[in-house]
């Protein structure tokens, strides 16, 4: 707006607001008919003030006129002229006056005569000029320069400094006029000769030449808005409300496209654009409906579809992906969105498929995974059942088997069958044998349950394992009523007095040894019970049996609750799968450990470590 800003800020009450796109460049119209561009020059100039026409002056000047022209001239014409000139009020009469007065004092040598005619001039209507002539300031300029040069020939005192100025009014003036460029440019030319003739002051004449782009540049603001279209066009915009678009053919064809609003009462702003700024504001609306990727190009074509910034050619339609036209004075305008590389497309594409296979793919192994969690934990739950279920079956079976013995052989008492003394013993025996079985049958589930349950505490006292293990060998021997059973006992020396819970010792040899011998076929049972010092200053407590023994495969799983190896052949042994899950976790308690391994003689050796300082 500083084109505005340079006219008492006229233009900036402004009315209505420019809206975007920026613009290139800008002028103001005001009411005195004067275009201001953007950097407040003045590339019209006002309408002279309308003032009463002077008609007997301009009567007297047309007459000197033709009689100069007929050489009839009087003595004290030009002066008289001069004279006649300062006091009107009328430019045009005044103006032409003086260059009469200038004229005839050039022709007759009176350079004061001139000098006076032209610095009126100069001084009062610089830029007057009749109807398309030449601006009368101009060639006063010209014409004191001319008399300046002439002094300066005859080296006359301060004819430099004089010639400077003169050239400086001159140029001065040709900058204000709205000269055609052929004009402006041997104007320039002028000022270069005359410049060159005077040789001390040719410093001066460069800083005049560096001066003549500055007048060029002018010169074309001066062509963008002399056509009458844009005067016309600004006046419009004056008097109208929202900025509108204009287009007016600029100097060299191209299309000039301005807006135009109004800026105060009777003013007007116009602002020029071009392709450039033009394609940012059309093409950022574009682009925000768009998402543009790399490889997409966004541009402005003319309607034959010229690219309008003069880039890259347009591309094939099958390229294009969304257009905008745009309405302008100068005809449509085209702003696409296209295609310029199509491997982002297929690059793309094979960005998503990637994406879709790697989700299914996710999807397919979470599935699989999920799937086998909930098979194993079904599997396990299963098993937990059936091993459940077939505890309550072996309990109850081995609940029974003592407890029918026991009522059998009472029964027989009470008739009186056993007649013998010693028939009598062997009953009674067998109901003591039997009922020692359940004792222990129900002590071990109740042991069982009181351990896992965190009921059952561990009352270590500094104890002899190898006494432990020498009296669980007696009670042993002294359960084994019936069937052949080869025990050998074998403790080494030097097994350190430990902490000990007794019973709990005592429980896993006998728990032990009943499984040797219950699972050892009878016929060629041998058990060995061996004892020595064990890790960490403890004792190391073997069970060997020369039976079936266990597979690999179930190593692991015997001392799990409710876990029993299933042995063709053996069902008939009782069991409750609690024996080993009972020896596990005294032996743990102890801070110890149990394992099974292979026998010597193809049964089982069954290693329990306990530790002489808790761990
Ligand atoms: P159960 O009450 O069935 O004996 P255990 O926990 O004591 O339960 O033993 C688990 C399983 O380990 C048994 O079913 C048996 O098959 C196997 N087992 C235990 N000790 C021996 C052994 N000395 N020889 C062969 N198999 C054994």
């Amino acid at each position: 707006m500083a084109a505005a800003c340079a006219r008492d800020g006229a233009a900036e009450a402004a009315g209505a607001p420019i809206q975007p796109p920026v613009f290139t460049r800008g002028f103001a119209l005001f009411p005195d008919g004067a275009v201001v561009d953007a950097r407040g020059v003045t590339v019209v100039p006002p309408r002279p003030p309308a003032v009463a026409e002077d008609a007997g002056l301009r009567r007297r000047v047309e007459a000197l006129e033709a009689a100069a022209e007929r050489g009839s001239l009087p003595r004290d014409a030009a002066p008289g002229a001069v004279e006649a000139a300062e006091a009107t009020a009328d430019p045009l009469a005044g103006c032409r006056a003086l260059r009469f007065a200038a004229r005839t004092g050039l022709g007759a040598g009176e350079d004061s005569l001139v000098l006076r005619a032209c610095e009126t001039l100069l001084d009062r209507w610089p830029d007057a000029t009749a109807e398309g002539e030449y601006p009368f300031g101009a060639g006063a300029a010209a014409a004191a320069c001319e008399v300046r040069r002439r002094r300066l020939g005859a080296r006359a005192p301060g004819a430099g400094a004089a010639f400077v100025e003169a050239a400086l009014a001159w140029r001065r003036a040709l900058v204000r006029a709205p000269l055609d460029p052929a004009v402006a440019s041997s104007e320039a030319a002028d000022v270069r000769r005359l410049a060159a003739g005077a040789a001390p002051l040719l410093a001066e004449a460069e800083r005049l030449e560096e001066g003549l782009p500055a007048l060029d540049e002018s010169d074309r603001n001066a062509d963008c808005v002399r056509p009458a279209a844009v005067r016309s066009a600004l006046r419009e915009g004056a008097s109208g409300g929202r900025p509108r678009w204009v287009s007016v053919p600029g100097p060299e064809g191209e299309p000039l496209t301005f807006c135009v609003a109004a800026a105060a009462a009777g003013a007007a702003v116009a602002f020029r654009t071009d392709a450039a700024t033009l394609r940012g504001a059309l093409v950022l609306p574009l682009a925000r409906t768009l998402t543009v990727h790399d490889g997409v190009a966004v541009r402005l074509l003319s309607p034959d579809r010229r690219p309008l910034d003069g880039r890259e050619s347009a591309p094939s339609s099958r390229a294009i992906l969304a257009s905008l036209s745009v309405p302008l004075p100068t005809g449509a305008l085209l702003a696409e969105a296209a295609l310029t590389d199509p491997l982002v497309l297929e690059s793309e594409a094979a960005r998503s498929r990637n994406l879709v296979v790697g989700v299914f793919a996710a999807a397919a192994v979470a599935l699989g995974l999920g799937s086998l969690l909930v098979l194993r934990m079904v599997r396990a739950e299963v098993r937990l059942a059936r091993m459940k279920a077939d505890f309550v079956s072996a309990v109850s079976h081995d609940l029974k088997t003592p407890l029918t013995s026991i009522r059998m052989f009472l029964e027989t008492l009470r008739e009186g069958r056993a007649r013998t003394e010693e028939e009598r013993r062997e009953c009674l025996d067998v109901v003591d044998r039997e009922a020692g079985r359940l004792e222990r049958m129900v002590h071990r589930v109740l042991e069982f349950s009181r351990v896992a349950a965190g009921v059952r505490t561990m009352r270590r006292e500094p104890a002899d394992p190898a006494e432990v293990v020498r009296e669980a060998a007696q009670v042993f021997r002294g359960r084994l009523l019936e069937g052949e059973c080869d025990l050998r006992v074998d403790v080494a020396p030097g097994i350190p007095v430990i902490p000990l819970d007794r019973d709990a010792v005592t429980q896993v040899v006998l728990d032990l040894l009943e499984n040797a011998h219950k699972y050892t076929p009878e016929a060629s049972r041998r058990i060995a019970l061996r004892a020595g010092p064990g890790p960490g200053r403890g004792v190391r407590i073997e069970v060997e049996d020369n039976g079936p023994g266990i597979p690999h495969s179930e190593r692991e799983k015997v001392f799990q609750e409710f876990y029993r190896v299933e042995r063709p052949g053996l069902e008939a042994v009782g069991g409750t799968g609690l024996g080993l899950a009972l020896v596990r976790r005294l032996a743990e308690a102890h801070g110890g450990s149990v394992r099974v391994a292979d026998g010597s003689g193809g049964g089982s050796l069954f290693v329990v470590e306990i530790p002489g300082r808790p761990a």
